[in-house]
């Protein structure tokens, strides 16, 4: 299976910790964990780790 849905394809989210990153295109700061993290407000993946 190759699908990639979007946000809702991970369920492992409860035991993860979430790191906090920065939108690099709106500048929107957000937490977001797994290795495909996406802006929540503009749904760019041009995010980096702030820590
Ligand atoms: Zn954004």
């Amino acid at each position: 299976m190759c699908t990639v849905g979007g946000p809702m394809g991970d369920i492992k989210l409860k035991k993860l910790k979430t790191k906090r990153y920065r939108c690099l295109d709106c500048g929107n700061e957000f937490k977001g964990l797994g290795k495909r993290v996406i802006c929540p407000s503009c749904q760019s993946d041009n995010v980096e780790s702030l820590e």
